[in-house]
């Protein structure tokens, strides 16, 4: 076992704890696992030694440390499609890609909210490989906008990789994204 790995064993339990433990769902676990192989197959720079496990807790939040992504129960929840449950794993595989829960914490929202929008830009690159719904991610961002500090999302959204999601005619179908889409054109987005 590495540093890393023991390091992150002592979090996971910790973490695991502190949201209710976990939730043992057969079929959950099933699904998350398919997805994640199919992003882990598709993208060879991805950890293939992973664990999907939910935890109690009902807020909606993802979290991942080294071989272990979760999801709150609340989030799975809502994510009833599979392009919205692949982006909240691809965002996860982005963090772990980054080591980004082995650095230290963020000094501040700035920089919390950076490290959020490169695992989205990363995430987004992860969907078009795979050959999911490269949109999945501007819709994940909007289902979680109430948990996430005032204005993260408009800017998240923002900040994806444009070409896309424009190009893509599910954009043009969804009246939510247009509306993101006009937010952006709008300005004051901190481009
Ligand atoms: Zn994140």
């Amino acid at each position: 076992m590495s540093s890393a790995t023991l390091a992150g064993t002592s979090a996971a339990l910790q973490l695991e704890q502190e949201c209710g433990g976990v939730n043992d769902s057969a079929e959950a676990e099933q699904r998350l696992e398919a997805i994640g192989e199919w992003l882990t197959l598709s993208c060879a720079e991805l950890p293939r030694a992973c664990r999907y496990r939910l935890l109690n807790e009902c807020g909606m939040n993802a979290f991942s440390l080294p071989g272990r992504i979760y999801l709150t129960r609340g989030l799975y929840a809502r994510l009833n499609d599979d392009d919205l449950l692949t982006a909240a794993l691809a965002h996860e595989f982005a963090h772990l890609v980054r080591d980004d829960s082995l650095r230290p914490r963020c000094a501040d929202e700035r920089e919390a909210l950076e490290r959020e929008m490169l695992a989205d830009a990363m995430a987004v690159d992860y969907l078009r490989r795979c050959g999911a719904d490269p949109t999945a991610m501007a819709r994940l961002i909007e289902i979680v906008a109430g948990e996430q500090p005032e204005g993260w999302a408009t800017r998240r959204i923002a900040r994806l990789p444009r070409p896309a999601v424009p190009d893509d005619p599910r954009w043009l179908r969804d009246p939510g994204l247009r509306r993101f889409e006009a937010g952006q054109r709008g300005g004051g987005l901190g481009q």
